[in-house]
């Protein structure tokens, strides 16, 4: 039972990207909570940023099918 990561079929934009003065579009890297309190959709510099880290109530990577079995062993 892994609280980290999650399988989704498709990879949200970052919301957090979208935001700000120079909005762009991201691949997300995960679903978490930010500091802020709300949760978003995040890539890797916006979750190291907003995110406050993996596992239950906090946040989870988001994984494409094909990508989940290598995380077999958290
Ligand atoms: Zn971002």
């Amino acid at each position: 039972m892994a609280n980290t990561w999650v399988v989704v079929d498709r990879i949200p934009d970052c919301d957090m990207c979208k935001l700000g003065p120079y909005p762009r579009t991201a691949p997300a890297y995960a679903d978490g909570k930010t500091e802020m309190g709300p949760w978003a959709n995040m890539c890797q510099p916006c979750f190291d940023h907003y995110g406050i880290g993996l596992g239950l109530g906090l946040g989870q990577e988001l994984l494409l099918p094909g990508n989940a079995p290598s995380k077999e062993a958290i």
